[in-house]
This record gives structure tokens, C-alpha cells and sequence, in this order.
């Protein structure tokens, strides 16, 4: 029977990066996947033939600088095309609104809707920045020990407060606003255009359950700036080949170091004897011996369906049990035979063809005109209905990386708030098709084209998602990222420190601190934290 130092259960970005890392001082380190491809939520998969999509994540910004520096990801070709513009949103009236690299062309556009919101723009982006400075010194740290109970922890806290010393009294306060406010009362006290506020707020809500009024939002939004590309704050780009080369460069990286990947290798349960991981039974009934098991899976299926109910304190199963990872997003994936021709913005220069390529099929294209609207999608949601009129974001890869499709082709991937796992009536099996005919009609109000151009289409629904890649609830994030379910409380209070209850079992997916998003961060910290044990 092999022995390992280290078993990583899920090939996704997180488990690859903790397996990375523990190679990199030395460990003996299997990684374990249960589906074809690693990558988790991180893949790109031929769907049709010729079509290479990133069937769930499709943009990135939040992977941490250190990490890609570290494992040198570039070498194992991780290349990013930074988005420009970064946004479009058409609206109904027909008028639109881009938001660009280059801050005078934004303001520009801003200036189309409000001189006044113009005129505060540059200051609300400063303010980010500077609590994203703040709060990005924490992703990469291990939460301290909650409740405190030593002079040390007490002392950890202190350090934490210490890092606000930056922060200037007016900061502080937007700190905690952001922390606790919904996205619309924070931008409220900023802008007075909706077509601004909108365009903003939509990062408020994505992956979250709630509204852009529910309060908890502004800190989703603040957690979509946690990052950046080509210099950029918050500025969010395609990866050449797709999110799955994200995973593919990391997995290289890990195997240069002597990481072990195996695929088509599911776990059933994770060995506990004494109260401590011994190892891991596959499917197949193969058993494999490690001295430290860190899982990738979200915390319901790693507490609830890897271990047995004996081997935890029935408290703390009762909090995993109460862990909030009820998923609202759907994705859904087109294969295009040309460009939607939007009424919003019909040629990129007068006289240009129909279907001609535009700036707008560079950006995220937004399809949400207020933030009633946004609102009102999540009301439907929050009943257990499908939203009659989701929030969407569409992109184009193809855009900036042709090769994902045959020549002339297209590839558009849809991500949509707000599609509830738990259904009043009827279920997803049902509804899935109806629904991307809903989207797609929703669509066409916008770009009339639309229609025509679709060779194929994928609608994934919660239910898919969970299916497909094994997240409970089809939840992005592996667990609601509101306040109580985060830093400290990420899972559960008492357990944010990558380690559980059972000795030699680790935590490294975003169900651990600091959440969801292809960021490594959780990774990065449970790989620290398990080298201090040995
Ligand atoms: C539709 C969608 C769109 C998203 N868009 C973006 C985006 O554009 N940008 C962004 O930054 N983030 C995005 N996200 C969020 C982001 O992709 C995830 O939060 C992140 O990829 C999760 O990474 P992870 O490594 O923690 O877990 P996962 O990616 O979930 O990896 C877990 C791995 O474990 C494997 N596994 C499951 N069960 C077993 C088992 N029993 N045995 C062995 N292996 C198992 C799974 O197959 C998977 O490979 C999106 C997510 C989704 C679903």
C-alpha cells in the first residue's frame, strides 16, 4: 500500500495549489479527482466539437499574484487578456454605458448619465483601493482563533486592527459599512445615475442569495476587487485556453515538483482511526495511506457524506448541517455562428456591416437596466422561482482567443442570477430548457440576432452544477459568503483555521477562509498550516 505524507481529495485549483506547495517543501503528495479533468469549477471542455469552454468559472482576477509568481504559472502557460472595456450595459432606451481601462474614457461615459457621479468617480475607486489594500492582507493569513480565548489571540486581534492603520477615520467608517450595507446603500451615497449604480452593483450579487438590497451585498461587491489584472484593480480578464489552462498550470507546476494526479479516482470516504486521518478509500474500495488528508470539497460533502457520523461531535455536525450553500446561478453556455448585434450599440463606427465585431464584444455585456430590476429578479428567487427576469452577464472568449472555437465561430457563456437550487414547484429537470428559452428571449429584447446564431446551447442550472462538478447546491462559492460565513466563521466559529475536528484532516477548498472565487488563497493557507504539523 502506498504511503503518502499528504492526500489531497479534488483536483480542483484549490487542491492543486495545496498540493503544489506541500511538494514544493518536500512532501510526498497525491492528488485524488474524482471526474476526467482536473480543474473543479477551473476547466475548459470540449462540449461540441471544436468548441473549448470554460463550462462553469470564465474570468479571472482574484488568483493571488504570489501564487502565480510562486508556482510559476506563466512557464506553464497561464497567459490573461485583460478585459477593454471591462463593462457594457445596454439599456432599454437604447442608450449604453462602457466602462474602460483608461479612467478618462470611463469617466467620459459616466459623464453621459451624471456630471456628478462623474465628477465622484475617481474618489469612490480611490476608497476601494484602499480597503482592498486592507482586506487583501488578510487573504492570504489564517483567521485567528474565534472565540479568543489565550493573551495570544487577543493579541492576534490587535495585530488585525493594526492594519487598518492606513485608514483615515472616514475609511474606517466605509470599512464597516461595506461590511455590513447592502450594495445599493453603499453606492447610493456615492451616485445618483442608475445606469452607473447598476453597472456597479451587479458585483454585489453574483453567487450571492440575496438582493442587491439585501445587506451583507457591498462586501461581495468589495470581494470581486480582491484582485486584478495587468496592473488593474478589480479589473477582470479571459484566460488564454480557457479557465481549465488555470488548473492545467498549476497541475503542471505540481508535477514538476513530484505531485501524484490521479483522475477518474473518486473518494468514498476518508479513514479515521483514534480520531485521526489515516488515509482514504476510493469508490473502487482501493484504500491509500496518508499521514494528512486535506479535502477540496465543500464542507457538507467533506463533513457529512466523507466521514461518518461518529467520527464528529454532534455540535459540530449540527453546524455543518446549518452551513448556509444554497446556489442561485445558472451557466449557460452558446456556440455562435456570428456576433448578437445589439440595438443598444449598433456599429462600432457608422457604415459598419451588421454583426460586425464591436468594443461591446470585448466587455462583459450587462443585461439588467436598474437595480429595481435586480431586485426584483432576486423576489422571484427568494419565493423559489427561476427570476422571470435574471440579471445577465454575457461574455466572449472567443473575442480574444479565437482558437477556443472553429474559424468564424463563437463562443458566448451566460452567468445568471438568480436561479434557485430549492424550487417551489416543479424541478430543474423540468424547467431547464424552458428557462434558457426565457434567457434567450430575454436576450433578444437586447440583441435581436440572438436567435439566429445559436448552433448549440448547455443551460446549467444549480442542480447541473452540483451534478457536474460536485458542489452541494450548486453553490459557486462552496457556502453563502455573508458575514457570518466568513474569515473567522468560514465554515463554522471555531474551525477557520484549515484544520477540523479530526487530527491530520484539512480543510483547502473555499469553503475555508477567504471563500470562493479562482483565487488559491484557501489553498495556499492550508498548505501553510499543514506543513506546521509535520
Ligand atoms: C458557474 C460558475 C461560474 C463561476 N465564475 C467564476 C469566475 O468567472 N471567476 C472566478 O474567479 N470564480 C468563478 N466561480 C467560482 C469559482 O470557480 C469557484 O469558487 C472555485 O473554482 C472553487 O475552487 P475549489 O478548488 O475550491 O473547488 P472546486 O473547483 O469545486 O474543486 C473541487 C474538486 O473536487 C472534485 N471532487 C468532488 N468530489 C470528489 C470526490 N468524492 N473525490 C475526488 N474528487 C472529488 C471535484 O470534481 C472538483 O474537481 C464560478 C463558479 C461557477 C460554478
Amino acid at each position: 500500500m502506498a504511503k503518502y505524507d499528504a492526500v489531497i481529495v479534488g483536483g480542483g485549483h484549490n487542491g492543486l495549489v495545496t498540493a503544489a506547495y506541500l511538494a514544493r517543501a518536500g512532501r510526498k503528495v497525491l492528488v485524488l479527482e474524482r471526474r476526467e479533468l482536473v480543474g473543479g469549477c477551473s476547466v475548459t471542455e470540449e462540449i461540441w466539437p471544436g468548441y473549448r469552454v470554460s463550462t462553469a468559472a470564465y474570468l479571472t482576477s482574484l488568483l493571488q499574484e504570489r501564487i502565480v509568481r510562486e508556482l510559476e504559472l506563466p512557464r506553464y502557460g497561464y497567459r490573461v487578456d485583460a478585459k477593454d472595456p471591462a463593462f457594457f450595459s445596454a439599456f432599454p432606451d437604447g442608450r449604453h454605458f462602457f466602462m474602460w481601462q483608461d479612467r478618462a474614457k470611463t469617466l467620459a461615459e459616466i459623464a453621459k448619465f451624471s456630471h456628478h457621479d462623474a465628477e465622484v468617480y475617481p474618489a469612490y475607486e480611490d476608497l476601494l483601493e484602499r480597503i482592498s489594500q486592507v482586506v487583501e492582507g488578510l487573504l492570504l493569513t489564517t483567521p485567528p482563533n474565534f472565540p479568543p480565548r489565550t493573551g495570544m489571540d487577543f493579541v492576534d486581534y490587535l495585530k488585525l486592527v493594526g492594519r487598518m492603520r492606513g485608514l483615515g477615520a472616514g475609511d474606517v467608517v466605509a470599512l464597516v459599512k461595506i461590511f455590513t450595507q447592502s450594495a445599493a446603500d453603499f453606492l447610493d451615497e456615492w451616485f445618483e445615475s442608475e445606469q452607473v449604480k447598476v453597472t456597479l452593483a451587479t458585483d454585489g450579487v453574483i453567487g450571492a442569495n440575496g438582493g442587491p438590497r439585501s445587506p451583507g451585498t457591498a462586501y461581495i461587491l468589495l470581494h470581486h476587487c480582491m484582485g486584478g489584472v495587468a496592473g488593474h484593480r478589480g479589473l477582470w480578464g479571459f484566460v488564454r485556453g480557457g479557465m481549465g489552462a488555470v488548473a492545467e498550470a498549476m497541475a503542471a507546476s505540481a508535477r514538476a515538483k513530484g505531485v501524484s494526479i490521479r483522475v477518474n479516482a473518486a473518494v468514498a470516504k476518508v479513514t479515521v482511526r483514534s480520531g485521526r486521518a489515516q488515509g482514504v478509500v476510493l469508490e473502487t474500495g482501493e484504500e491509500i495511506e496518508a499521514a494528512m488528508v486535506a479535502s477540496n470539497l465543500d464542507p457538507k460533502v467533506t463533513f457529512l457524506r466523507l466521514l461518518d457520523a461518529g467520527d464528529l461531535e454532534p455540535d459540530f455536525v449540527a453546524a455543518i448541517r446549518h452551513f448556509r450553500i444554497e446556489g442561485t446561478s445558472c451557466k449557460i453556455n452558446l456556440a455562435l455562428n456570428g456576433l448578437p448585434e445589439f440595438t443598444a450599440y449598433p456599429g462600432t463606427r457608422p457604415g459598419a456591416p451588421p454583426g460586425a465585431a464591436g468594443p461591446h464584444h470585448r466587455a462583459t455585456m450587462h443585461i439588467c437596466p436598474s437595480i429595481e430590476y435586480v431586485e426584483r429578479a432576486w423576489d422571484d428567487a427568494k419565493y423559489g422561482r427561476a427570476s422571470e427576469r435574471p440579471l445577465l452577464e454575457l461574455t466572449i472568449p472567443t473575442m480574444y482567443d479565437p482558437s477556443l472555437a472553429p474559424a468564424g465561430k463563437h463562443i458566448m457563456g451566460i452567468f445568471l442570477q438568480y436561479a434557485p437550487y430549492t424550487l417551489r414547484e416543479g424541478t430543474w429537470d423540468d424547467l431547464r430548457e424552458p428557462f434558457g428559452d426565457r434567457v434567450i428571449a430575454l436576450i433578444e429584447e437586447y440583441a435581436p440576432n440572438i436567435r439566429r446564431i445559436i448552433e448549440h446551447r448547455q443551460v446549467l442550472s444549480p442542480l447541473d452544477l452540483e451534478r457536474r462538478f460536485g458542489i452541494t447546491g450548486g453553490n459557486i462559492f462552496h457556502g453563502e459568503m455573508s458575514l457570518d460565513q466568513m474569515f473567522v466563521m468560514r465554515p463554522v466559529a471555531g474551525w477557520a483555521r484549515y484544520r477540523t475536528p479530526v487530527k491530520g484532516l484539512f480543510l483547502c477548498g473555499s469553503g475555508a477562509h477567504p471563500g470562493g472565487g479562482v483565487m488559491g488563497a484557501p489553498g495556499f493557507n492550508c498548505a501553510r498550516e499543514m506543513l506546521k504539523r509535520g
